[in-house]
């Protein structure tokens, strides 16, 4: 029985090497160990011997029982540290390999002439000043010698939320804002760039919703001249060094006198082409000298203070310098569009 407890040892732990994976140990396991294998059966057997030998050989057959359970062990281990090798060979990531590209989005063009708007007039000394888009009646028209009977209102329809506010149909209430904090002080020197709403029907040259920047400038002793070289400097800037200016005379209930300026035609050079309508120029802005109601009701000596203010529409400005046909295009989404203002010049 020695023997053949001996030769079951070597025959189970050679079962056990040979395993190659953990259902095969498994198996090598169940046939030696458990309650139907030869180990057990030898066990059953020994009431045939001696009471001397049954010790003995109960102590062997532990001994094997031993050596096999630490063999299948051990060869567990190893099963399962190269499953979980092969595992992390599968799932090994070649970092040589190229990346997926990240795309890189842009500024809207929009923002962008924002930006460049901003930064020109910041280069001029300007600093940029924020209002509300819901505002109130009072510093949309009223504050700016647009009382509420006054038809100039009538230009300006916008979206009322109740009689007394609105969203606001330019950012001039900004201006009007502005110069209220000042309590009268000079100088104010700002630009208030923002969304405008006013109740047109959209279409190639017109939406519900656009961008304005506004300029505005007050302090004593500012003139008509100050207005039309910051004008020529912005435009020069922004349009190219070869565009002439010129204002035209005009009408706003916040600015008198009041004027429209024109550049000259890029196209044509001002001799008259399909663009500028046969003109040589195109209109870009509006502007004036502050009224003098406009500053009184801010809290300024309008004997002591004067100012200039000027105003522009963001998507026009666009469309002039990028050649742009429809200002539906700004607010459409169309990525066919949007990506076409990569550079950043
Ligand atoms: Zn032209």
């Amino acid at each position: 029985m020695q023997e053949k407890l001996q030769a079951l040892q070597q025959e189970a732990l050679q079962k056990v090497t040979d395993a190659a994976d953990l259902k095969a140990l498994n198996d090598v396991r169940v046939a030696y160990l458990g309650k139907k294998g030869p180990i057990t059966e030898v066990l059953r057997g020994m009431g045939s011997l001696s009471a001397e030998e049954r010790p003995k050989l109960g102590a062997l057959a532990n001994e094997v029982r031993a050596a096999i359970t630490a063999a299948i062990e051990e060869k567990h281990e190893a099963l399962e540290e190269e499953a979980v090798n092969q595992q992390l060979a599968l799932e090994k990531i070649d970092v040589t390999l190229p990346g997926a590209p990240v795309k890189k989005g842009n500024h809207h063009p929009l923002t962008k002439i924002t930006e460049q708007l901003e930064d020109l007039f910041l280069g001029m000394g300007y600093t940029i000043a924020e209002g509300p888009e819901v505002e109130q009646d009072y510093y949309n028209f009223e504050a700016l010698n647009l009382p509420k009977s006054h038809p100039a209102r009538d230009m300006q329809d916008s979206f009322y939320i109740t009689e007394e506010i609105l969203m606001r149909t330019h950012t001039s209430p900004v201006q009007a804002r502005t110069m209220e904090k000042h309590e009268g002080k000079g100088p104010v020197k700002i630009i208030c760039p923002g969304k405008v709403y006013r109740r047109d029907n959209d279409d190639a040259t017109h939406s519900h919703q656009f961008m304005q920047i506004e300029g505005l400038v007050v302090d004593e002793n500012i003139t008509m001249a100050d207005l039309n070289g910051t004008l020529e400097v912005f435009a020069k800037k922004f349009f190219g060094e070869d565009r002439e200016i010129r204002l035209r005379p005009s009408f706003f209930p916040f600015t008198e006198p009041s004027v429209e300026m024109d550049i000259s035609c890029k196209i044509c050079g001002g001799k008259g082409c399909s663009v500028c309508k046969g003109t040589g120029w195109i209109e870009i802005l509006g502007g004036g000298m502050v009224h003098p109601n406009v500053l009184e009701m801010a809290g300024f000596d309008s004997s002591k203070y004067t100012g200039f203010a000027f105003g522009m529409g963001v998507e026009r400005i666009a469309m002039l310098k990028y050649g742009i046909d429809d200002i539906r295009h700004f607010y459409t989404n169309d990525v066919r569009f949007t990506s076409q203002f990569h550079c950043h010049e």
